[in-house]
């Protein structure tokens, strides 16, 4: 079975092919190798207030172009003091929106730095929000034949960066229970603990019960 995986992100398409790496006879393609040039559109797929809907938004329309069973995921942190803030805003949350890349990240990690001002470590509790969305076409009834899953990832927000793995808010994200930030970790420990770990695990237990019979 082919499934194309629809994200641009070089780093999620790494984490996530690990993943889905021990489903029998899946094969993986990006949107490069499903052959899905870029369009100015990707960027409005995710406009809603939830991650659930941006996932399935981003999925029904990847499936409509490569009329093959299409997998989105839309992720994010949640910072209890911020009232879940930044959210399914997490990418844009610096007030810069012209940057990209490292510096977007940095300005990221800045303004949450700026946001969380001097609370103290036990008030800076913060979850990782990952939910993937398999879209398989129409089905038999019309309407998309879809499958959900979520995956959640808790830590606190330390007040300076540490590490240089990972991407996004990882040097900032310290996981209690290993006493190490999301960039201080390996991939593999980032795979076993992370939200998109934990969601793309679940993908990969439904998709491999259709995949192996
Ligand atoms: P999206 O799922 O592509 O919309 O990404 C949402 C944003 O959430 C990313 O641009 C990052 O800023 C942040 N994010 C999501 N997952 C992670 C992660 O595993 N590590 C660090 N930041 C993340």
């Amino acid at each position: 079975m082919d499934l194309v995986l629809a994200t641009r992100s070089t780093h999620k398409i790494k984490e996530i092919r690990t993943i889905l790496d021990v489903v029998p006879n899946l094969r993986v393609l990006d949107l490069t190798e499903a052959s899905v040039p870029y369009d100015d559109a990707e960027e409005d797929l995710e406009p809603f207030d939830t991650f659930e809907e941006n996932a399935a938004s981003k999925a029904a329309y990847f499936q409509r172009i490569t009329g093959l069973p299409t997998v989105a995921d839309d992720s994010g942190i949640e910072i209890e003091l911020l009232g879940g803030a930044p959210g399914v805003r997490s990418k844009r949350f610096a007030p810069d929106q012209s940057l990209s890349g490292l510096a977007l990240d940095e300005a990221n990690n800045a303004h949450l730095l700026a946001s969380l001002g001097d609370a103290p470590l036990a008030e800076r509790t913060a979850r990782y929000v990952c939910v993937a969305v398999l879209n398989q076409g129409l089905n038999h009834g019309g309407s998309d034949d879809v499958t959900c899953v979520r995956g959640e990832a808790s830590g606190v927000i330390l007040d300076a960066p540490r590490g240089a793995g990972g991407f996004g808010y990882d040097p900032l994200f310290f996981d209690e229970e290993l006493g190490r930030t999301f960039a201080e970790i390996a991939p593999e420990e980032k795979n076993a603990r992370s939200h998109r770990g934990k969601a793309f695990r679940a993908l990969a237990e439904r998709l491999a019960s259709t995949t192996s019979s």
